[in-house]
């Protein structure tokens, strides 16, 4: 009687356990199972377990398929079905070939021999059951699933990235054209504005030069005035055409020798040599368009002489230095100096600091100097100290 009890009580237990273990798989909290019988532990996988991998993939954006070496499709999501617009049913068992034109058959079968994951960057025709087509990206991996080796294959369609693109490429050729319009108009009135600019300037100097004598003092002060505005708009068409001309620089990006273009444009200043300036040999070479680059430096170096407090003799100094694959042209001056407020609009369009008659000047100069640094991809700053000088930067890919 008392063994029979102790049996009751040890049947209970496991019967318990087996509940137990019964509503941990109902619950999900079990996907598989390790029993012990005589060939030692085996493990059973559930069915549940399986389930989170199958909404993954049913839900994703891609097609995916499973195909065996001979490129018959054993598995299909309903993603590819809807891309192929081929009912699930039919896809399955069928080759993967018949999605592809035939021109790209052999390319396919190079695919299925190769047992490396293989992504080709180029862009596939997927050929839906309406003989529509859409752009899509392979992805392919040999695997061997429950002893049966095949290849998984993951299609991205590009229909929306291609439309984004060709949005993109068509903003793009439209804003080149409202640009290459705008640039042929400034350069238009530029030019045409320059003949009657000179007349004027020609008139005013044959007054001043034939006539000066017999005006009195305040005729010869309008006079003086009105050739300094004329010098003042020569200027200014001068460099709004050096502005658009810049931007219109189809020019190819080259390598050359920046020390070189340094001394040459140094020479082109008369009056600049022995203390005032001082250039730090360097035998890097840089990438840019040569031309522009020459632009910007001589435009460094004209606001860096022009830029001098009354009686202090300018003194520039050029030197270079390297940083991550980049060079820096660094140009200095003791000269006023720039405020830190002043510091990031004097490169705007127009923008200037020191309005002054001793510093003239048309704004355009530095906002130059960017345009055509970023157009070669580099960048353009400045360090300054009001008093004490600054130091304007252009830094460059080193060749
Ligand atoms: P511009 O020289 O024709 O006035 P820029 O575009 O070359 O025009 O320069 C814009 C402004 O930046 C200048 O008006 C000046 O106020 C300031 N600036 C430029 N270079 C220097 C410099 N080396 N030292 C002090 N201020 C400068």
């Amino acid at each position: 009687m008392e063994k029979l009890k102790t049996e009751i009580e040890e049947l209970k237990s496991r019967l318990a356990e087996a509940e137990e273990t019964l509503n941990a798989i109902r619950s999900g909290e079990v996907d598989a199972l390790v029993a012990s019988g005589p060939d030692g532990d085996q493990i059973f996988t559930l069915q549940g377990a399986e389930m989170p991998y199958r909404i993954l993939v049913e839900e994703m954006n891609q097609g995916a398929l499973m195909l065996i070496p001979d490129g018959t499709i054993l598995y299909a999501n309903t993603r590819f079905s809807q891309l192929s617009k081929t009912p699930l049913e039919q896809v399955i068992g069928s080759s993967w070939q018949q999605f592809f034109p035939r021109d790209k058959h052999p390319q396919l079968e190079t695919h299925l021999k190769t047992t490396e994951p293989v992504s080709p960057p180029e862009e596939w025709s997927l050929q839906a059951a309406d003989g529509s087509f859409c752009p899509v990206q392979l992805s392919l991996r040999s695997m061997s699933a429950s002893g049966v080796k095949g290849f998984s294959v993951i299609v991205t369609d590009l229909t929306g990235r291609k439309q984004s693109e060709n949005a993109l490429r068509k903003t793009s050729a439209e804003l080149l054209e409202r640009n290459e319009a705008l640039e042929a108009f400034s350069n238009i009135v530029s030019h045409d504005m320059r003949a009657p600019l000179r007349t004027m300037q020609g008139f005013v100097a044959i007054l001043l030069e034939e006539y000066g004598d017999k005006l009195g003092s305040e005729a010869k002060s309008y006079l003086d005035r009105i050739q300094s505005s004329a010098n003042r708009l020569a200027r200014l068409i001068h460099d709004v055409l050096a502005y658009t001309r810049l931007s219109g620089d189809k020019n190819e990006v080259a390598t050359f020798d920046l020390d070189k273009m340094m001394r040459e444009i140094v020479e082109t200043y008369p009056n600049l040599s022995g203390p005032n300036i001082e250039i730090v040999a360097s035998s890097a070479k840089v990438r840019g368009h040569e031309l522009a680059l020459g632009q910007c430096v001589s435009n460094l170096l004209g606001n860096a002489l022009k830029f001098v407090p009354p009686g202090r003799v300018p003194c520039v100094k050029f030197w270079t230095e390297a940083t991550n694959g980049r060079l820096r042209l660094w140009v200095q001056d003791n000269g006023i100096g720039i405020l830190p407020k002043d510091q990031g609009r004097i490169f705007d369009v127009f923008s200037r600091v020191h309005n002054d008659a001793a510093y003239e000047g048309t704004g355009l100069g530095l906002s130059m100097v960017k345009k055509a640094v970023e157009k070669m991809g580099g960048q353009v700053g400045v360090d300054s100290e009001l008093g004490q000088g600054s130091r304007f930067w252009i830094e460059l890919d080193r060749a």
